[in-house]
């Protein structure tokens, strides 16, 4: 009796399946989740099992892949944890020390469950009205949408200032790219129309054809402000096209000549009659939405599409 008993025990012990130490073997590398474009229907296929949701946030960095022991210093196993936080648990199977999935993530202090945090993500990088997510995700505290909006940009302005943006440079086919740049003057909204005072100059950049872009406040727009700014984020052998500000005079002898300068003469046309390519509708347009993405939050667009870029407002 007593040895069938050791069998069933054994057999059980033999059959059981080892708790696993990682989320996933499929972490993505950073340089693929940059280019990785999510929509919500992918999201809500991952969402329909608490195992294929912890996964995916571990396969595209959202949370750790695995986790150790502060104690023994051993791999932790997922642990089941139903009916509390994200389903799972990291485990010390010697000490029993549990921890939560969300430690050491961006999720580590929040409170509301990681799906709706990540459809929060979505909907503010696509600048969905905070009433609209309201009601898709059953949220009835505006304020609740108004505090995670601020931890995003928070995180994307660390995240933009922990690296050197750069812009233009030589394409694959050994193309230069253009890169657009320009100055506007974004006044404080709080003084009426054609009163300048209290505003800011933005120098911006944008690269032609992938939209990246670089915007600065600036307290000058002469040569000395601008140059160390363009060293800093264009790539050698840049074609800079601008308009014929003093502020670039010296564009194609910055660093011996590693920049291309084109000029445009705004005054006459945005585009020269006889070379096509020379053109600053790019910047133009970013400025336009700068400026409408200013004023949506203020909900004045319909305003804003009757101005030009020179009666920016600034809100900061
Ligand atoms: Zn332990």
């Amino acid at each position: 009796m007593t040895s069938t008993v050791t069998s069933v025990v054994v057999d059980k012990m033999a059959g059981r399946p080892r708790a696993p130490r990682l989320l996933s073997n499929n972490v993505l590398p950073h340089a693929n989740l940059q280019l990785l474009s999510v929509i919500p229907k992918d999201i809500y296929q991952q969402m329909t099992s608490d195992m294929s949701w912890i996964t995916w946030l571990a396969e595209n960095r959202l949370i750790r892949n695995g986790n150790q022991c502060a104690v023994c210093l051993q791999a932790m196993a997922l642990t089941r944890r139903q009916n509390r936080g994200i389903g799972y648990d990291w485990m010390c199977q010697t000490c029993s020390t549990r921890t939560s999935l969300k430690t050491g993530s961006f999720f580590a202090k929040t409170r509301l469950d990681t799906k709706t945090i990540v459809m929060l993500m979505y909907y503010w990088v696509y600048a969905v009205k905070s009433t609209n997510v309201m009601l898709f995700e059953n949220i009835t505290d505006w304020h609740i949408i108004v505090d995670y909006n601020n931890f995003f940009r928070v995180e994307c302005e660390k995240w933009i200032n922990q690296r050197q943006l750069q812009l233009g440079g030589i394409d694959l086919n050994g193309q230069p790219v253009v890169v657009e740049v320009d100055e506007s003057y974004f006044f404080h909204r709080k003084y009426h129309l054609g009163r300048r005072r209290n505003g800011s100059w933005v120098f911006g950049m944008v690269e032609r054809g992938t939209g990246k872009c670089w915007l600065e406040i600036v307290p000058r727009r002469n040569a000395a402000t601008l140059e160390p700014i363009m060293i800093a984020h264009l790539l050698p052998g840049t074609v800079v096209m601008s308009d014929a500000w003093g502020g670039y005079v010296n564009v194609a002898t910055i660093n011996n000549g590693v920049y291309m300068h084109e000029v445009v003469v705004h005054a006459q046309n945005f585009v020269d009659p006889l070379r096509q390519d020379i053109h600053t509708q790019s910047i133009e347009g970013l400025w336009m939405q700068v400026y409408i993405s200013i004023f949506i939050q203020k909900r004045l667009l319909n305003k804003a599409m009757n101005c030009r870029h020179e009666n920016l407002y600034l809100t900061i």
